[in-house]
């Protein structure tokens, strides 16, 4: 037979577990958004796609992608260090 005292421990004991549980889950939660913050942030825009590897301008067999960047939009080949963006609104490069 369950005396009062014993039942307010198990009441206790069950807060206690579902506190920890649901810390616990923001913690993950909350681990897991920032990762996820961090991926878009290397990927950049990343709008919409998930988990999906950036192709970004891949080394093409021309061999000229040591000193020049490809723009994607523009696709016009310009030096890397002197990237400036084109005249396209959309264009991924700064400056
Ligand atoms: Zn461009």
């Amino acid at each position: 037979m369950l005396g009062l005292s014993q039942i307010l421990l198990t009441v206790i004991v069950v807060i206690a577990v579902w506190r920890g549980y649901r810390w616990w889950d923001g913690v993950r939660r909350r681990e897991r958004a920032r990762l996820d913050r961090m991926r878009r942030a290397v990927m950049g825009e990343g709008g919409g796609r998930e988990a999906e590897p950036d192709p970004g301008p891949a080394p093409g067999p021309q061999g000229r992608t040591e000193d020049t960047i490809r723009c994607p939009v523009c696709r016009t080949y310009m030096p890397v260090r002197g990237a400036g963006r084109c005249d396209r609104s959309d264009c991924p490069f700064p400056g």
